[in-house]
């Protein structure tokens, strides 16, 4: 599963643990992305959301954390990941599961015939987001549609309300809400403990 997380929230591990059981996947790989060239805004340190994502992961068994994409220069591409995966686990059935609004983009990937050659792709349904347009353009039929319950959480919305001063407990796990403000990762004012203001 690949993706930002900045931070990871309650919406990314419900999807994976629902793919998880709905596939019968042995492991979910969870893959923090190095420099997301599709984001323009500034990203949180790489380690940061590394370390946010092995926190909030920790406890199931079934879960992991891939350095991959995070320890390779230049931007992200799927395509080099799987490619990686692909090389390093060479009979595993691979799955790369994304939501609804990241699998839109699928055809603006960078080879995105031979992304959907190495592995099957799980589009997530997710509030706001319509998989229909899947069918518009001829990929539903390579794109395995999984049902989770909706949770209208966003790393967005969550670094917004880091930045207003608004609750996030419940939206993302405790640890990584303690993580993000031990580091000030979020805090607008700039006074986390980390840049050694005064708290
Ligand atoms: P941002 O708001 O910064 O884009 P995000 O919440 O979309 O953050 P990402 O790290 O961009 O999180 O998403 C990683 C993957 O998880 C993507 O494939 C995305 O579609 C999926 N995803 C994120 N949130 C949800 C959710 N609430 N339900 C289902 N899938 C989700
Ligand atoms: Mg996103």
């Amino acid at each position: 599963m690949g993706g930002t997380f900045d931070p990871i929230h309650l919406g990314h591990l419900v999807t994976a643990e629902q793919a998880r059981a709905d596939l019968d996947l042995d492991e979910v790989v969870f893959l923090p992305a190095g420099q997301p060239w599709q984001k323009e805004e500034k990203t949180t340190s790489a380690e940061h959301r590394y370390l946010m994502t092995v926190l909030a992961t920790a406890a199931n068994p079934a879960f992991s954390v891939s350095r991959l994409e995070i320890d390779r220069d230049g931007p992200t591409y799927t395509i080099q990941t799987l490619r990686g995966l692909h090389s390093a686990v060479p009979d595993a059935d691979l799955h790369f599961i994304t939501g609804a609004d990241a699998i839109l983009n699928i055809l603006t990937w960078k080879d995105a015939d031979e992304c959907l050659d190495l592995a099957v792709f799980v589009a997530a349904t997710r509030p706001g987001y319509d998989l229909e347009k899947l069918e518009a353009q001829g990929v539903r039929e390579q794109v395995r549609v999984l049902d989770v319950p909706a949770l209208a959480i966003s790393s967005t919305d969550v670094r917004e309300r880091f930045g207003k001063g608004r609750a996030v407990r419940y939206l993302i796990p405790r640890e990584v809400e303690e993580f993000a403000r031990k580091h000030g990762l979020y805090d607008t004012k700039g006074n986390g403990l980390a840049l050694g203001g005064a708290v």
